[in-house]
């Protein structure tokens, strides 16, 4: 540590409580201390979440590096509160700051579903360009996307479930 995470915006970088005590996060004998600081800090569902997704190590938002693993929506005592929508809603970064305050955003989940949505479109084209016209991750983008899945996608999928099939039965032999 402690580099700053991305999703805080840098006129707050001042605000988190961890700043400047960087030595109390990197050793489970500070754990305590270092708890009792991310307790009453404004970004630790961000952080708890930027910090699984970097595999860091050391205590991030109250978490040794071995206790991360459970979803961030496990945490206690982090009260969200809905956000009143501001001209920068629909962005990624006003989604992330929104998170980093604990806040929720229709307008923000709205825009950053349709974000998702548009971008399995193009992966899902993507898959399909391949010279096999599809794959097994074609056939997962066609569910997600709720589109039936085609042929080539199909094929690829149930190619990957015969495979599986084959492992589970040379190891249960
Ligand atoms: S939750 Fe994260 S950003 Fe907040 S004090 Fe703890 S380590 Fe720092
Ligand atoms: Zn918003
Ligand atoms: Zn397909």
């Amino acid at each position: 540590m402690l580099t700053l995470p991305d999703f805080i915006p840098p006129t707050t970088a001042g605000l988190l409580p961890c700043v400047g005590q960087a030595t109390l996060f990197d050793t489970p004998d500070t754990l305590d201390q270092a708890q009792a600081i991310c307790h009453t800090c404004p970004a630790r569902t961000a952080c708890d979440t930027w910090a699984t997704e970097q595999q860091e190590w050391g205590t991030w938002a109250g978490r040794t590096d071995d206790q991360r693993g459970t979803p961030h929506t496990e945490l206690p005592d982090t009260p969200t509160l809905p956000a009143e929508p501001g001209p920068d809603c629909g962005t990624e970064a006003q989604r992330r700051r929104h998170i980093a305050y604990q806040e929720t955003c229709e307008v923000c989940d709205v825009a950053r579903a349709e974000r998702v949505r548009a971008r399995r479109i193009r992966d899902l084209d993507a898959q399909h360009a391949l010279p096999a016209a599809g794959s097994r991750w074609g056939y997962r983008l066609h569910a997600l996307l709720g589109i039936p899945s085609c042929p080539p996608c199909r094929a690829a999928h149930s190619q990957e479930v015969t495979q599986v099939k084959r492992r589970t039965s040379v190891l249960a032999a």
